[in-house]
């Protein structure tokens, strides 16, 4: 009690810490109690035990924070939700199976609009052969709020966590970076002539991948499936959700090592690139890719001996390979200069 009455009086802001250091924070002194806890808080996904193991993961989306009404469709909200949830399976190698829903509601949203995210939702699990097998629905003082929970498995063989990438091991990545935050980019911009003036009719021809990309993101369980078919089980695994940096520092940290990644290496769009340039000159395309996050893609390490199964998919990309244990995670520059990566700060509110 007087632990805690101590602990009340010193105020720490949330966004002063680091979004990791507050998880570890918050459930350091967790103890496991149950053997089939394989894997608990630490990775993209919770590992229980059973042949094959079970996947757990629960992510949620908070209206104003996450997604935005004025430009988010609810059909793709929904779909947007299993989506990221999905993602976190294809991280640790595994095949989903169920999820879990749930929802909290203000006055707002009427029981049609309800319809219109669970059409998302059911969408999403049709495409990835999924089912819905419960959640709950609940009341908003304000905006809306959803969770989805992702259940699935993989063989104990097959599991990749966020350790195991070793010494001059393949940093690799798949699809294309910094696509989803272009597309963030794009609606602002509309939001904000839309705001200033509200007959303006908003002209989104020609940003259609990056705006799909932004709003109806897809797990990549297509790479789980095509590493699977090639052989390969990569050595460490994390989804992309909060840019490429955030990432390969996690694989970094979880796994004791170090990371070059080469900038000439990364897999940007041109409409990402185009999207930059006419947002302004300082708005680069290689921080969309480092910092913007969305992109729901796959960073993951390989041996070098798999390098010749890898090397000629079109959807797989080498960015890097691992170092040592006591070097940074940096990105070389085309001109052979290294720009060391940061974690980007606690995405707090406020109020
Ligand atoms: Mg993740």
């Amino acid at each position: 009690m007087q632990e805690q009455l101590e602990y009340q009086e010193g105020r720490t802001e949330i966004s002063h810490m680091g979004k990791v250091a507050l998880i570890e924070r918050l459930t350091a002194d967790m103890e496991q109690r149950n053997a089939s806890t394989v894997m608990g808080v630490g990775d993209d996904c919770a590992v229980i035990e059973g042949s094959p193991l079970t996947l757990v993961n629960t992510q949620t989306l908070v209206e104003g924070v996450n997604f935005d009404m004025m430009y988010t469709p609810l059909k793709h909200l929904g779909y947007k939700a299993v989506a990221v949830a999905l993602s976190n399976i294809a991280a640790m190698n595994g095949t989903p199976h169920q999820v879990l829903v749930s929802v909290a509601v203000s006055n707002r949203y009427s029981v049609e609009a309800l319809d219109e995210l669970y059409a998302g939702v059911r969408l999403c699990c049709e495409r990835y052969d999924v089912d819905l097998v419960g959640g709950e629905t609940g009341t908003s003082r304000a905006g809306m709020v959803i969770t989805v929970t992702a259940i699935g498995g993989v063989e104990p063989g097959k599991i990749t966590y966020r350790h195991g990438a070793g010494l001059h091991d393949l940093v690799c990545c798949s699809g294309d970076l910094g696509s989803a935050y272009a597309g963030l980019l794009v609606l602002e911009r509309e939001k904000v002539t839309y705001q200033a003036n509200p007959d303006f009719q908003p002209d989104l021809a020609g940003y259609d991948y990056v705006l799909e990309r932004f709003l109806k993101p897809e797990p990549r369980l297509d790479i789980v499936k095509l590493l699977a078919e090639k052989g390969v089980v990569p050595t460490s695994m994390i989804d992309i959700s909060k840019g490429l940096a955030d990432s390969v520092l996690h694989l970094c940290r979880a796994s004791r090592c170090g990371c070059e990644v080469y900038e000439e290496h990364l897999p940007i769009d041109y409409q990402t690139s185009r999207v930059c340039s006419e947002m302004s000159k300082n708005m680069l395309p290689v921080s969309c890719a480092l910092n913007g996050g969305e992109d729901y893609e796959l960073l993951f390490t390989v041996s070098q001996k798999d390098y010749d199964k890898i090397k000629d998919l079109q959807e797989i990309h080498i960015i890097g390979h691992v170092t040592e244990e006591g070097m940074p995670a940096v990105m070389v520059t085309p001109q052979n200069t290294t720009i060391t990566l940061r974690a980007q700060a606690f995405q707090g509110v406020d109020e």
